[in-house]
């Protein structure tokens, strides 16, 4: 009898805490805050890592390896439909919809038939959805969460999708280009006065009179243009808001250093910013950060600058787990849509170190350099991309000369100047000498050729000045982060949100 009792007290006592217990559909990934590192292979992530302890002490730990350290990593492959090697584009449609397609399709299959995205189904869910990228909300990763497009060069069409569909409650970004009636300027519109010059001026892109910066105020959106402006948000933190900081992508972050005042608030100030907007929402949210420019500079082939890149990745790292410390129903996805360029320190002949008496007695000798802390001293000197440094210098070879020498730790002569300028008579671009069919953006080249040029000092070196097939890291914290382990392919990682929130991917839009 007694054991009978407490059989049925047990058995209620189980119940009980099923009940309890089980989560519900959703209940425990209600915000999730997905981080992209456009370009981002490991390689840059074990430049930033290896920069940090060797400059700031083997003790000290990036927000990136303190996400590692406190959740779980996977290895992800990122082939797009039917090639070893992705677009971007392709990419973020996987990221975004949990689909594989050809390149330059956004949002859409390999047949062309749109799909869902997970920000379609925050929004069904009733949750807030959030964009943030440092290049053009019309670029190819932002527009693939919420745009459906045969071409990601598209991006006046993009635009006016973003608008269309008018349902994101934070889109912050660069590419106000696509947004102002043909004929018109940036800087001249209303509501974009506030970009500053250094931020990046231009005319408008499009074909047609819509202005949708007023189409965007209709439907209710808040317009910021700049970091003051972004602050004095602070008050009414309005539900919904378009921030355009530049005209095209901002500035790279190695060329937005106090020297160059631009206005462009940091990845990790609208990724604050975009929080307290978000957070509103008792249904929980959806935010995509996307840290652009790593792959911009990484085809450019320029290591210093892809470093820059990085820590302001890592810096928006630090909010987003910051909020999900005090919000632990938040899960943060970090991850990559593939690598560029093919970075690579590596060991070589140049100047290998003098030979050293051991305290043993014996004599150490190496042929070799094997990359010390002096390379990381050099690319901390370097105070502009190597692609500012090619445009400022007007095509100059001497220019060029003084400009490497003020804004960086290596020398030129004018020859290697003239060398790096010297157009090809043929694409109108300077030739890069070496797999030249895989430096596809001619006017990508200088930058590559002075990239060469760094090579020895820094002890880098680049594969190409396009994606390699690399198979790129994902760390991931918070409930349920523990399915983001192994081997992971780029569309498991929506297809595993949506099935956190009860819901299937890949599905037809
Ligand atoms: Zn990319």
């Amino acid at each position: 009898m007694e054991r009978k009792k407490s059989s049925v007290v047990c058995l209620f006592l189980m119940f009980f805490s099923l009940i309890w217990f089980s989560p519900a559909q959703g209940a425990g990934a209600k915000n999730v805050i997905l981080l992209i590192g456009d370009g981002m292979g490991p390689e840059p992530e074990g430049l930033a890592i290896y920069y940090n302890r060797f400059m700031n002490g083997m003790d000290k730990r990036l927000n990136l390896e303190r996400l590692m350290a406190a959740g779980n990593t996977g290895y992800c492959l990122t082939y797009q439909y039917g090639t070893v090697v992705t677009d971007s584009a392709s990419a973020a449609t996987a990221l975004a919809s949990g689909v594989k397609t050809r390149d330059a399709i956004i949002g859409k299959d390999h047949d062309g038939r749109p799909m869902k995205t997970i920000t379609d189904i925050a929004r069904q869910l009733g949750k807030s959805t959030g964009l943030i990228s440092n290049t053009r909300i019309t670029h190819a990763t932002p527009a693939a969460f919420y745009a459906h497009i045969i071409h990601r060069d598209m991006e006046n069409e993009i635009a006016s999708q973003l608008i269309e569909r008018g349902d994101l409650n934070v889109a912050f970004s660069g590419g106000a280009q696509h947004f102002i009636p043909v004929g018109r300027k940036v800087e001249e519109h209303p509501d974009l006065k506030g970009i500053g010059e250094n931020a990046g001026w231009g005319g408008s892109k499009r074909k047609d009179n819509r202005d949708l910066i007023g189409e965007a105020k209709s439907k209710g959106y808040a317009i910021v243009a700049n970091d003051r402006e972004l602050s004095a948000l602070e008050a009414k933190n309005p539900d919904k808001v378009l921030g355009l900081f530049s005209a095209s992508g901002f500035p790279s972050v190695i060329d937005r250093q106090p020297h160059h005042q631009t206005g462009v608030p940091t990845l990790s100030r609208l990724t604050e910013k975009a929080l307290e907007i978000l957070k509103k929402n008792p249904q929980g949210f959806f935010l995509m950060v996307e840290g652009g420019q790593v792959d911009w500079v990484a085809h450019g082939n320029d290591v210093a600058s892809v470093l820059h890149e990085m820590l302001e990745l890592d810096q928006a790292i630090g909010v987003a787990m910051a909020f999900a410390e005090s919000n632990p129903d938040t899960l943060i996805v970090l991850t990559a849509d593939h690598d560029t360029g093919g970075l690579a320190i590596a060991y070589s002949s140049h100047q290998p170190p003098a030979p050293l008496k051991l305290p043993s007695g014996e004599t150490w000798k190496t042929k070799y350099n094997f990359a010390e802390k002096g390379i990381f001293e050099k690319m901390a000197k370097q105070r502009k991309s190597f692609q500012k440094m090619v445009m400022d210098s007007k095509g100059n070879p001497a220019n060029l000369k003084r400009e490497v020498e003020e804004n960086s730790a290596i020398s030129l002569t004018e020859e290697q100047a003239a060398y790096v300028l010297a157009k090809d008579p043929k694409t109108g671009y300077p030739a890069t000498k070496d797999y030249s069919e895989f430096s596809v953006y001619g006017n990508n080249s200088p930058m590559a050729l002075v990239g060469r040029l760094f090579g020895k000092e820094t002890n880098t070196a680049w594969a190409v000045g396009t994606h390699t097939h690399t198979p790129v890291m994902v760390i991931a914290n918070g409930p349920s982060g523990e399915k983001f382990r192994g081997l992971l392919d780029n569309v498991d990682i929506p297809q595993i949100i949506a099935g956190e929130w009860g819901v299937t991917l890949p599905a037809p839009k």
